[in-house]
Formats: C-alpha cells, sequence, structure tokens
C-alpha cells in the first residue's frame, strides 16, 4: 500500500512538473515567436531606412565631387588625383571611376591602367543610358567581380552631359553595406541580415557564399519584392524553417531587406534553461520522495499494526496490540473497535466455555470440567456420595422440590468445603468432591463430616437427608482417575448396601512403582 501510495504520489508529481514545463515551453515558445517576429520585422525596417540614409549621403557626396573641374573636364591626371580622394574620403566604394558620355574609362581609383577603354558591363550601360543618379542592377563587372555601381551624371561646363561619376561596391568583398548590415543584435539566436535586389538576387549576405544567388522562390522574398513589409513564418531557400521580417528600401535602390531567425535555435535558451530546471528539481523531488516516505510510513504502519493484529486473532495467535499516535484518530478508532470487538467475543467465549462445564441446576462442575482440573494434580482424594431415597423425595413433593433439594445439597458442600477444593453433580442426584493434596483418612474425616451436617440438618422438605459415600485417594498421577472412582463407587455402593447414611473408605490404587 506503501508503494502504490508513493507510485501515485511519483506519477503526480513528475506529472505536474512536466505539465508545468511543457505549458511553459508552449507559451514561451508562442512567446518567442512573436516576440521575434516583431524583433526581425522592426530591424529589417530600420536596416532599410539605414540604406536609404546610406545611398542618398553616397548620391550626395558623389554630385559634390561631380562638381570637380577635373571632372567637369575630363582632365584624366586631375581626375584620378580627385577619384582617389574621393576614395579615401568617403569610404562608400571600393573603387571610383569617371566615365565620359561614351562610355570610354577617363580614370579609375584606384588606377587599374583601364583608361580609354569602353565599358560594356550592364551597370556601365545603364548609367550612361538613363543619365540620372543610379543604383545599379548587380552585376559581373570588367575585373570579373560583382558589384553594383552607384552613379551620378557629370554636366560639362557648356551644361552638356559629359559621362558619369561612379562608386562601386563589390558585393563578395568587404564593403560599406557590411558595416551596416553585418551586425544582427539577435546573434544569440543565429539571427541574420541578407539584402536582396528587385529580382531576388541576394546582394548581401554575411556568408559570401549566398551572394548572387536568386532566392525569389522564397515566400518573405516575394513579399518584399512587391514592396511589402511585415513577417512571416516559413523556409528559406535550404528548406529551413525561418522567422523572417522584411521591409523595402527606397524605390530608387528597390532592394528588400529580411532580417530572419531559425525557428530551431529560438528554444534552445529555453531547452537550456528546461534542462536546469529539471537538474535543480531533481534534489527537490528526492527530498520530497523521502519525506513523503517518512510520513506514509508513520500512516501506513499503524494500520499495517492493527491488520496483522487482526489476521493473528484469526488464528488465534493474539498478541500486543502495537502503540498508535495520538494524532492518528481514524486508525485509534480502528483500533478502539477492533479490541472492542476482540474483548466482546473472548468474553463470550469464556463465559460459554465456563457455562458448558458448569451444571444448570446447582451451578456446580459438570464432568466435562474435570479433565483439566486433574491435570495439573497429582495428589487428591475423592468423594462420590448419592442422596438416600431419592426417588421417594420426587414423588412425595414433586419433581420441583426434588430440584430444590438438589440445590440445597450443593450449596451444602460448598460451604463445608474449601476454595481449593472441586465439587461436581456426577449424575441426577449423586455429586464429586475433589479434594486435592488431601489424604484418605482426611477426605474420610471431610465426607465423615458433611454427611453429618446433612443428616443433621433440615433440608428443603422440612427434614434433614441423608447420603451414603464413597472416599478414594490416589497418590502418584492424574493418569488413574477412572481406576479410582471406579474403586470409589464401588465404595459408594457399599456404604448403600450397609445401610446407607455412612461413608465406607475405597480400596486404594497400589502406590507406582
Ligand atoms: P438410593 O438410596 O438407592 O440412592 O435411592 P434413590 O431413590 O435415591 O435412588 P434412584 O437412583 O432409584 O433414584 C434417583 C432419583 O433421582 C431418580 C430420579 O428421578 C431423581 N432425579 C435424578 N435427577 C434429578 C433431578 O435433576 N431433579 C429431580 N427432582 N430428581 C432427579
Ligand atoms: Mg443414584
Ligand atoms: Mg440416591
Amino acid at each position: 500500500m506503501k508503494f502504490l501510495i508513493l507510485t501515485l504520489l511519483s506519477f503526480t508529481m513528475i506529472g505536474t512538473f512536466v505539465g508545468s514545463i511543457a505549458s511553459s515551453i508552449i507559451s514561451s515558445s508562442n512567446h518567442l515567436k512573436e516576440h521575434y517576429s516583431a524583433e526581425n520585422q522592426y530591424y529589417a525596417e530600420k536596416l532599410a531606412a539605414t540604406a536609404n540614409l546610406l545611398f542618398k549621403d553616397m548620391f550626395k557626396s558623389l554630385e559634390v565631387a561631380a562638381n570637380n573641374t577635373s571632372f567637369k573636364t575630363a582632365n584624366a591626371s586631375e581626375a584620378s588625383l580627385d577619384l582617389n580622394n574621393l576614395l579615401q574620403s568617403t569610404s562608400y566604394f571600393n573603387s571610383t571611376w569617371l566615365v565620359d558620355a561614351n562610355g570610354k574609362i577617363v580614370a579609375t581609383a584606384p588606377d587599374i591602367n583601364f583608361e580609354g577603354r569602353k565599358l560594356s558591363s550592364p551597370g556601365a550601360i545603364e548609367a550612361l543610358e538613363k543619365k540620372m543618379p543610379l543604383v545599379s542592377e548587380p552585376y559581373i563587372g570588367a575585373t570579373g567581380r560583382f558589384m553594383i555601381l552607384v552613379s551620378v551624371p557629370v554636366i560639362d561646363q557648356s551644361g552638356l552631359y559629359a559621362g558619369y561619376l561612379g562608386g562601386t561596391i563589390y558585393l563578395e568583398e568587404y564593403n560599406s553595406l557590411k558595416t551596416v548590415l553585418g551586425q544582427h543584435p539577435l546573434t544569440g539566436n543565429k539571427s541574420y541580415v541578407y539584402v536582396v535586389d528587385s529580382n531576388g538576387t541576394i546582394i548581401y549576405h554575411p556568408n559570401k557564399h549566398f551572394v548572387n544567388r536568386n532566392v525569389q522562390s522564397n515566400v518573405y522574398v516575394q513579399e518584399v519584392m512587391k514592396g511589402k513589409t511585415g513577417s512571416l513564418q516559413g523556409e528559406n531557400s535550404e528548406g529551413i524553417d525561418m522567422l523572417a521580417g522584411y521591409a523595402p528600401t527606397a524605390a530608387s535602390i528597390g532592394w528588400g531587406i529580411i532580417s530572419q531567425t531559425p525557428v530551431n535555435t529560438l528554444m534552445e535558451p529555453t531547452i537550456e534553461l528546461v534542462k536546469k530546471s529539471i537538474l535543480n528539481m531533481i534534489p527537490f523531488m528526492i527530498f520530497i520522495l523521502v519525506f513523503s516516505m517518512i510520513f506514509l510510513t508513520r500512516i501506513v504502519h499503524p494500520i499495517r499494526d492493527l491488520a496483522l493484529y487482526a489476521h493473528n486473532i484469526s488464528r488465534n495467535k493474539p498478541e500486543q496490540i502495537k502503540k498508535i499516535p495520538a494524532w492518528y484518530f481514524e486508525a485509534r478508532e480502528l483500533k478502539r473497535a477492533i479490541l472492542v470487538t476482540v474483548e466482546h467475543y473472548q468474553a463470550r467465549l469464556i463465559e460459554a466455555e465456563s457455562e458448558s462445564k458448569r451444571d444448570q441446576l446447582t451451578g456446580l462442575y459438570n464432568r466435562r470440567a474435570l479433565d483439566k482440573m486433574i491435570e495439573d494434580i497429582n495428589q487428591y482424594s475423592l468423594i462420590l456420595f448419592d442422596i438416600d431415597y431419592f426417588k421417594s423425595v420426587n414423588d412425595q413433593y414433586g419433581h420441583l422440590m426434588g430440584d430444590q433439594v438438589l440445590r440445597y445439597t450443593a450449596e451444602t458442600i460448598m460451604a463445608e468445603t474449601k476454595n481449593t477444593d472441586f465439587c461436581f453433580r456426577w449424575g441426577g442426584e449423586e455429586f464429586l468432591i475433589l479434594l486435592p493434596e488431601t489424604k484418605q483418612e482426611e477426605a474420610y474425616f471431610i465426607s465423615e463430616r458433611i454427611r453429618e451436617t446433612f443428616a443433621r440438618t433440615l433440608s428443603p422438605i422440612d427434614k434433614p437427608i441423608t447420603i451414603s459415600a464413597g472416599v478414594g485417594t490416589l497418590y502418584e498421577t492424574s493418569d488413574y482417575f477412572s481406576e479410582l472412582l471406579h474403586l470409589t463407587d464401588q465404595a459408594l455402593y457399599e456404604a448403600k448396601h450397609s445401610g446407607r447414611n455412612t461413608t465406607i473408605k475405597a480400596k486404594n490404587i497400589p502406590k507406582l512403582k
């Protein structure tokens, strides 16, 4: 029973613990998802705004520089110096170029000796065609690099289009975008930011290998390409479940910024916390279990003791019942009930037992009572007597009066004998007195005294009754009782035949070896 309760307790405890942990994981997971979605979207919006500012600054510094005479006059050597200045002073670009209206390079910084070469890369052609401040689509440049071109038109002194001043950003190398986009505030969760152009091609990614990859199949890339701001949970192009926030930059740049966090890493801190709290819980649980054991023992043991007690009673091996603590009302009541019941039935049993050994009419012992009594006695004498002419008492005074005379006889011999003697009603009007530690002479003396008492005392029929008695003695062992009784009965018979109202000594069993 103890282990049943203990198991129950463990299940309850573990169940509650697991349940509370599970619910806290679920709620923390939901909470974290909401939190990270919001954070990612916020961050994407912030970066989009920062990128807008960055490009605005780039245009401004290019526009200011475009007013340099060296650029307006396409003076190659001076332009080279100014391009270098521009490169150093802004640190936005990986290289700066001056290109004339025909698309021929006038100068570059750093100097790559491309002067006079005509550019045919898509970014260069786009800038020449559009003749306006422009962020090109990403393209592979003449040097084989994946890049974008930020350019402003150069107007010569006569106000005519003279080409463009451009700054490049090498997308696969260290660049100014990285300083802005590279630091993600949620790095603890492997969050990161990447940027796609209007075609869904990655132009910035913390992992260089992803640059120039097209990810337009991605749900949130599609959203941001439509110019939308928001957050979504979905798989990225590699099939990893992501929480992504996205925001587009200004239409003139045409990019989408995506800040995302892998869903599986989201729960890592929570799982760490759960692991720790389980470890912390273990000693506490053991402590609770040990205490429960102790308390259970105190609750269960008294009941078990009672059960054992009851069990032993039923097998007739009653033991001392153990003490039950004062606070344990139920067990104490149970014990009381058991004890009361046991006492009741024991009393009844004793009563029934003694009743079965008593004669109903006189209250003296009957024959059944004898066996037990002689077991423990070695030396004793018997007086066996019979009322003389009792039949005539019945005949003359009636049966009821006969009974009364029998009771009177019993009272008389009880009064005439010691407490240590045993008086039996042996048959109808035949009585036996067992006198332990009494020799024959003494027994004879007692028998005579009793006989004389009867002979001179008025009985219920207003005159004395007489008795005839035999007296026998056993010196050694109670095993010879029936022989002794037989001999004593013979003596009684003799007494009757010798004229009644007398005592005759029996022939005694010879002393044993
Ligand atoms: P004896 O001197 O030879 O013993 O003569 P007796 O009449 O006493 O002998 P008997 O054995 O012939 O009679 C015994 C009578 O005792 C017979 C019976 O009705 C009567 N008796 C036996 N038990 C009871 C009893 O419980 N109550 C009454 N009233 N009479 C009893
Ligand atoms: Mg008789
Ligand atoms: Mg008689």
